[in-house]
């Protein structure tokens, strides 16, 4: 059997790719603009080279699957994209939308290709470095530019019907009425996300650093009410599955002065009794930027030991 993954990890601003043998170690990586992708005339032919050419100046020879984690929902074939809101082209549409983008691929580079959506692919990576394989459920969530979303149900992905499931950043916030990106109002991101963060860095504090907005500021009114924003889709998540663990994470989180504790505080307070009766573990993702790409390498694992099976 062959031992090294590609892992990819696309995500809206930057695109990293990188070998990943079988003790999970990253041997080689590299990071670029997701623009080379979203902006080239044609982007699925674009990502082949770039793989491609990674495998060539590595001199990889042992190479098993590729793996890619994007930020849309990813159908349950495993293969297609449907809808990379945070990249689009020139023309201002998503680059992939119910797109396939493993055919190609596999038929090019002659290797097993898996998709997969980034934040499971990072709950997966968070799941092994904390050694949480044995857990019955595992919810993670993670909140930086928009808001992530993955749930574990006996390592097992939750996925829905089609591979639409858990687009946590679009779940309504009750009469919540501010336009969000996607088109709908009210909906998470527009009150717990990393945009939101900027709006009120703008509003309130302009002309600061956002890098110093918690340190500075997260006991006064605007930060308390944007830490209970990300708060409330914790306690929906925990109330809903009953989870014996919720890792949480993101760029926001990681940020300097965040409130961890005030947080977790209303968190618990907020979910429902039935729940808190039994409670559960709260982990911190630790900043790490090559977590998708191991993460990417693990569900690989995962999908190949499914097909020997
Ligand atoms: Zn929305």
């Amino acid at each position: 059997m062959k031992h090294t993954i590609i892992g990819l990890d696309i995500g809206g601003t930057n695109l990293r790719i990188g070998a990943v043998n079988e003790n999970k170690e990253i041997v080689a990586s590299r990071i670029m603009d997701s623009d080379i992708v979203s902006k080239a005339a044609q982007p699925i032919e674009k990502l082949c080279r770039i793989i491609q050419s990674f495998i060539e100046e590595h001199q990889l020879e042992d190479v098993g699957a590729v793996s890619i984690g994007v930020a849309s929902s990813v159908a349950n074939d495993n293969e297609t994209v449907i809808c990379t809101t945070n990249m689009r082209g020139d023309d201002g549409e998503p680059i992939f939308q119910n797109t396939n983008i493993a055919q190609y691929l596999k038929e090019q580079l002659k290797l097993p290709v898996f998709v997969n959506n980034d934040t499971s692919n990072i709950l997966y990576y968070d799941v092994y470095r904390n050694r949480l394989q044995e857990r019955k459920l595992v919810i993670g969530i993670y909140i930086g530019t928009g808001v992530g979303a993955a749930v574990l149900i006996d390592g097992k992905q939750l996925k829905g019907v089609n591979g639409a499931a858990l687009d946590l950043g679009h779940i309504p916030y009750y009469k919540g009425e501010d336009l969000c990106v996607c088109s709908k109002h009210g909906c998470c991101e527009c009150y717990a996300s990393g945009w939101k963060l900027e709006n009120l860095l703008e509003e309130y504090y302009p002309g600061e650093s956002i890098r110093n907005i918690f340190k500075d500021h997260a006991d006064e009114a605007p930060l308390k009410e944007f830490v209970y924003s990300c708060s409330h889709v914790f306690s929906v998540m925990a109330t809903i599955f009953n989870p014996d663990t919720i890792i949480y994470g993101g760029g926001v989180i990681d940020m300097k002065g965040f409130p961890i504790e005030r947080f977790e505080e209303e968190v618990r307070k907020n979910t429902g009794l039935d729940v808190m009766n039994y409670g559960f573990d709260f982990i911190y993702s630790q900043p790490y930027t090559e977590k998708g790409i191991v993460g990417s390498a693990i569900f690989a694992e995962q999908m190949l030991n499914k097909q020997e099976a």
